[in-house]
């Protein structure tokens, strides 16, 4: 999704050809008639409900020269834009300039806008408003949408699902999982990202009982009187984890361990074994990606992707091609050395540097280096063949 920080766009702009529908309750269109105020998936407008509070404060702050916040736009096209967060402000904003309702004056009289002074007037047409306007997919913009609105409060999804199936379940699984006071959060911390208060550890024990599928998992559990299921198999997950794994390393945190628990918590590991082997992964310079580490191990420290150990380079890569393909034409064989030895028509063929892939002559896995002394250059099909990195 692209976004761009527009400053430049003033409340009068926003007000130009500013329709509102008093039958639908709803801001319709702004900005010349460019922007669409009410998409279908938003709420209608609410904030003139009960005494219109909000939408008096909405002003009353623009006359202070207080912020009213970050408002989305959804660029649709070059002459077409919706409101995916800020239509209560926008909304609020068009209605007050065009007399929908008062606001008080200093004296506590109500005071609409057209029999407001000169100043303050101009005041709120060229106030400024910040404004992103984002370019995407209907799913990325309503995926994200989902994160960011309820009234201009920033979300996280956990938080809306909270919202969504509040009852005595939500209830429970916050006290346990959503409690900084917890004093079980510093182990949770060690393998899970984010905090209690944003709903990290709700969320991942959620995902995890549900394999993924929270909010189903939230529709169905609702009136629940209970979380023993939901801490039962979270619990496992963790007792699982600490017991393989009995060194605490920083890339531990945030994988996908529910997923791992799934595949791998039938199998038996030795922990004094493991940990060795951890030691001897996290002090070898080859390997990249130290987070596959630990599913490496769990899987039987055969794939080696997970690892990302490292290739050479294009300098030894095109030094070992120059000295091999010397030899072989010298020869008069391929300067790939399983072609050479083949019975077919590559027998002599002299393959080019990009036809040509670099290989671990003694493998990584078996202790391998990734030196010059270790390369050997073979044709695309033979280094394929051979799969060991
Ligand atoms: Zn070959």
């Amino acid at each position: 999704m692209k976004t761009i920080l527009k400053t430049d766009i003033t409340v009068k702009d926003i007000c130009e050809g500013f329709v509102y529908n008093e039958l639908e309750g709803k801001g319709l269109f702004g900005l010349f008639g460019k922007l669409t105020i009410q998409p279908e998936y938003q709420r209608n407008y609410i904030y003139a409900e009960g005494d219109g509070k909000r939408e008096m404060a909405v002003i009353e702050s623009i006359l202070k020269g207080y912020p009213i916040g970050l408002i989305y736009f959804n660029k649709i096209s070059d002459n077409s834009l919706e409101v995916l967060d800020g239509q209560q402000r926008i909304t609020s904003v068009g209605r007050f300039i065009t007399d929908k309702f008062a606001i008080k004056d200093e004296n506590g009289m109500p005071q609409i806008f057209s029999n407001m002074a000169k100043d303050k007037k101009d005041k709120i047409l060229e106030t400024k408003l910040l404004i992103y306007e984002c370019e995407g997919t209907e799913s990325q913009i309503k995926e994200w949408f989902k994160t960011i609105n309820i009234a201009g409060v920033p979300l996280v999804p956990q938080e809306l699902l909270n919202a969504i199936y509040s009852g005595p379940f939500v209830t429970l699984g916050k006290e346990e999982f959503s409690n900084s006071q917890n004093a079980n959060i510093q182990k949770w911390s060690v393998y899970i990202k984010g905090s209690a208060n944003r709903q990290a550890f709700f969320e991942r024990a959620l995902d995890w009982v549900s394999n993924g599928n929270i909010d189903d998992y939230m529709s169905r559990h609702r009136n629940d009187k209970n979380i023993n299921e939901l801490k039962k198999y979270f619990n496992s997950v963790i007792d699982w984890i600490s017991s393989v794994f009995t060194d605490v390393e920083s890339e531990m945190c945030g994988l996908e361990w529910g997923r791992l628990y799934e595949q791998y918590h039938k199998k038996s590991y030795d922990p004094k074994k493991v940990s060795a082997e951890v030691r001897k992964l996290y002090s070898d310079p080859y390997i990249k990606n130290r987070k596959g580490i630990f599913e490496f191990i769990l899987g039987g420290s055969v794939d080696t992707k997970l690892l990302e150990v490292r290739i050479f380079d294009e300098a030894i890569k095109k030094a070992i091609y120059a000295t091999q393909t010397a030899k072989a034409k010298k020869k008069s064989e391929s300067n790939c050395s399983h072609c050479a030895i083949g019975h077919d028509a590559n027998k002599e063929k002299i393959w080019s540097l990009s036809e040509m892939d670099a290989d671990h002559v003694s493998a990584w896995s078996k202790g391998g280096t990734t030196s010059a002394k270790n390369c050997q250059m073979l044709c695309k099909t033979h280094n394929r063949a051979k799969g060991n990195r």
